[in-house]
């Protein structure tokens, strides 16, 4: 395993390689190089940039293009790590990627510079899209095709609420092209237990010999359930982050993987993880295949009251993402904590020194006594609580997503986990947008780089 240092070193090393590489091809095409760049079909010094969307590039000539960290190159469907393409004699295509915190940035086109600005545009992974689909879920009303009405999803005794709303969302990830499996577990052993049943939707790597996958579970917490009376319509534990594996699955319809990757919706993990363990530890031809290296996997649960998101004393909602296993708290031992790190801070450029007077309510297992005036608390870490832990017990690197819990949000567990208590305590529908849309972005982003980085093995 790598420490941070020696990792950071490669980066370095792995750069001045390939601007020396860039440097030789330039000087032995002598003066007749000439790399060309068009984005959108217009040069791309001319060209719209729009914040969160895909744009078409052509590359054609002799030279290396290079990108920053807050722009992303991909090529055949995957993401180019390392931001750069050198051609020699030769033309190439594919798609620069935006994210949404982008306002400028500057391309290198082997010898320019060229300065581009962005505007807003249609996210891949949005926001407001993400409301809509939350506020159809969870309204109620006589007109089902205005009304979802998805509420009631707990697991327990046979629940029609429950399947009726796994139903839907299975209908989801199929009508996107997913081959997509309800995985229906019945414990006999224990009868007085509830059944798991899960959503899992697969989509085919390049190579054969591994997996990985992202998800979210999508049960709530029973009614009269601890701390805070359980709950109807589970907005934020774990409506949310259901919601933005729907996101996700849209997005990635586009783009190629490297391992065979599942994108699952779990039941039962407000009773023990039951749906994760039911997927991992079954011998299904659709379940977690045993054959394969588990690389890794991120798990969304209690999402969009985070950083930007503001509570009304005005300070910053605080914003969790531990990556793991951590073995050795004092060093970062998992290559998926390199990923998680440069998509928040470089990518993103998230703010990773803001802090508050006072402290928050709740945090990270391993360093809280001096994260807890963090905002972004954003590390390796062995927090549990959620169905990452499934797949960090089975080897995986994980990453786990997660918004303001315990004492930073007073609705967890209790009937008032509505989405309009979620628009409320952050000030607003856009806040709420705003708040959601970041937490995608770092997800999804993680998820295309670190389906890229060969060195995230299982650590099993
Ligand atoms: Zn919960
Ligand atoms: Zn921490």
């Amino acid at each position: 395993m790598k420490s941070r240092a020696s990792v950071a070193s490669g980066i370095i090393l792995l750069m001045l390689a390939s601007s020396l590489a860039g440097c030789f091809t330039t000087g032995s095409a002598g003066p007749n190089y000439d790399l060309e760049l068009e984005v959108d079909f217009t040069d791309a010094a001319s060209a719209t940039y729009k914040r969160g969307e895909m744009h078409i590039f052509e590359l054609e000539g002799t030279g290396t293009l290079t990108v920053p960290p807050t722009i992303l190159l991909i090529i055949n469907g995957s993401v180019v790590t390392s931001g750069s393409i050198t051609l020699d004699d030769a033309k190439t295509h594919g798609h620069i990627l935006i994210p949404p915190t982008t306002n400028s940035a500057t391309i290198q086109i082997d010898d320019r510079t060229v300065e581009i600005e962005t505007i807003e545009g249609n996210p891949i992974v949005s926001g407001v899209e993400w409301y809509d689909r939350m506020e159809f879920i969870t309204s109620i009303c006589s007109d089902s095709t205005q009304c979802g009405a998805y509420v009631n999803r707990w697991m327990g005794t046979p629940n029609p609420a429950f399947e009726r709303a796994a139903s839907y969302f299975a209908g989801h990830f199929t009508g996107l092209g997913y081959e997509t499996h309800i995985l229906r577990v019945n414990d006999h052993l224990n009868p007085s237990q509830p059944e798991s049943l899960n959503v899992i939707a697969w989509k085919r790597g390049r190579n054969v010999s591994c997996v990985q996958g992202m998800g979210a579970h999508m049960d709530i917490a029973p009614p009269g359930g601890p701390p805070g009376g359980g709950t109807y319509e589970g907005a934020y534990d774990n409506t949310a982050g259901t919601v933005s594996m729907m996101l996700f699955a849209k997005a990635l319809v586009n783009m190629e993987v490297e391992c065979d990757t599942f994108l699952a919706l779990w039941s039962s993990e407000e009773e023990g993880l039951r749906g994760s363990n039911a997927f991992a530890n079954n011998q299904c031809s659709y379940c977690l295949p045993h054959d394969k290296e588990l690389k890794f996997y991120i798990n969304m649960d209690m999402m969009g009251i985070s950083w930007p998101a503001h509570k009304s004393n005005g300070d910053a909602f605080p914003y969790h993402a531990w990556s793991g296993p951590d073995n050795d708290p004092d060093v970062n031992e998992m290559e998926i904590t390199e990923v998680m790190e440069y998509v928040h801070w470089d990518v993103l450029e998230a703010p990773r020194n803001l802090s508050i007077n006072g402290s928050y309510g709740a945090g990270c297992d391993q360093h809280w006594d001096e994260h807890q005036s963090h905002v972004f608390d954003v590390h390796e870490d062995t927090f549990g609580r959620s169905d990452h832990v499934t797949f960090r017990n089975k080897g995986a690197q994980t990453i786990f997503h997660l918004g303001a819990y315990d004492d930073d949000y007073s609705a967890y567990h209790s009937p008032s986990d509505t989405l309009d208590n979620m628009v409320a305590v952050v000030g607003g529908v856009e806040e709420l947008q705003k708040s959601i849309e970041f937490v995608m972005w770092a997800a999804y982003l993680e998820f295309i780089i670190a389906d890229q980085t060969p060195s995230i093995h299982n650590v099993g």
